[in-house]
């Protein structure tokens, strides 16, 4: 199976803490999406194995029409062989839900909606610069559980400059008492370049200690686990059957064609990065000029993406994917993790105990390989 990811480059207005592409000027969104087409026309031959997800990214993909992404899904289909059971996400921001969209999203064969909640709270979300308030936040999940969407999630985020254990608890308490079948729980990151990096650097905002936000984390599986979510990556709580394929297969190294402006793509050993400017992308597929960067993996690049995103799944990482033996050449980290408790090594798979999520992406570094080493 391969996957197609689809950005969607606009938002109604800048969260302080985002990093990702996008642009709150909606003048050039019918351009925007004509090259967009004409990208996944230029790109038809470029997916091998049937697609056994799509998913639109941004951004804020439910900003676009029902008319836009069904046009999308249905370029999708017939550009590529998408599999008949295809998982078809649609992230989506509560204050753009109403029961018509969700049905409408349906009939275009939209079966997952991954809904950028993030907080419950009134003040955290003024804070964060969210479009959405708490009524929409809960309305939202409300409408979305009884619309026959085949399967939803939503996002919360922990680690907030302030946040209690209770507050937290109280988040934690509201998703769970709306039924949410999957959770991604994110714990805050200051990003160079954001409003918040600035408001740090400015000492306008401190943001908590590791202690406070390692004890968030403990409550996190603490109360997914009691509900019966499965803790299948470190961010991502799901119930049997509501795991996000999309994420599962981009862990587990599937290629995948990223579509739109910043979007990157992978292939198996080629990964791929298309310019993060709108006006630029329009340019070049309008004039056929090129608007990607791309580089080849080596086997220790590979080995060491292969450590970093499969050590962040329960599964773990499949010894078989290590192209090189990281596990040798780094014996001594995997002896003092596996003694202290971190890392199991066994049946084929190295993966990381429930205290050695809260280290996971310190691990993975520390077994990383270079390509000229012995
Ligand atoms: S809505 Fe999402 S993509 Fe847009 S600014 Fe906020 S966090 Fe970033």
């Amino acid at each position: 199976m391969s996957g197609i990811y689809i950005h969607i480059p606009f938002c109604k207005q800048a969260c302080t803490y985002c990093d990702f592409h996008f642009s709150t000027s909606l003048k050039q969104r019918d351009a925007m999406l004509h090259a967009m087409q004409q990208e996944v026309n230029s790109r038809s031959s470029e997916l091998d194995a049937p697609v056994g997800t799509i998913y639109f990214g941004g951004g804020t993909p439910s900003l676009m029409s029902e008319q836009e992404l069904g046009s999308f899904i249905a370029q999708a289909k017939s550009t590529f062989q998408v599999d008949a059971n295809a998982e078809v996400t649609l992230e989506a921001n509560p204050d753009d839900i109403t029961s018509e969209r969700l049905a409408a999203w349906r009939s275009i064969g939209i079966t997952r909606i991954s809904l950028g909640t993030q907080s419950f709270r009134e003040d955290r979300l003024r804070w964060m610069g969210r479009a959405h308030t708490a009524e929409h936040a809960l309305a939202s999940i409300d409408l979305i559980a009884k619309a026959g969407i085949a399967s939803w999630t939503i996002d919360l985020i922990y680690g907030l400059p302030g946040m209690t254990l209770e507050e937290w608890d109280e988040q934690l308490t509201i998703a769970l008492d709306h039924g949410v079948p999957h959770l991604s729980a994110y714990c805050l990151t200051v990003e160079p370049r954001t409003a918040l990096a600035h408001q740090v650097k400015q000492a306008m905002v401190h943001m908590p200690g590791d202690d406070d936000q390692s004890a968030q984390f403990d409550r996190l599986m603490e109360r997914m686990e009691t509900a019966g979510l499965d803790h299948y990556e470190i961010s991502n709580f799901g119930k049997p059957g509501h795991h996000s394929r999309h994420n599962t297969a981009y862990w587990e190294g599937v290629p995948y064609l990223g579509i739109g402006p910043s979007a990157h793509s992978f292939n198996g050993t080629t990964r791929r990065w298309n310019v993060s400017n709108n006006a630029r992308y329009i340019k070049a597929l309008d004039e056929g000029t090129r608007y990607w960067e791309q580089e080849i993996l080596t086997a220790a690049q590979r080995t060491n993406e292969a450590l970093l995103t499969g050590l962040r799944t329960s599964a773990g990482v499949a010894i078989e994917r290590l192209e090189v033996d990281a596990i040798g050449r780094n014996s001594s980290a995997v002896e003092r993790y596996v003694s202290s408790g971190h890392l199991v090594l066994g049946g084929g798979r190295l993966v990381l105990t429930k205290a050695g999520r809260h280290f996971a992406d310190r691990i993975a570094a520390d077994l990383f390989v270079s390509d000229d080493a012995g």
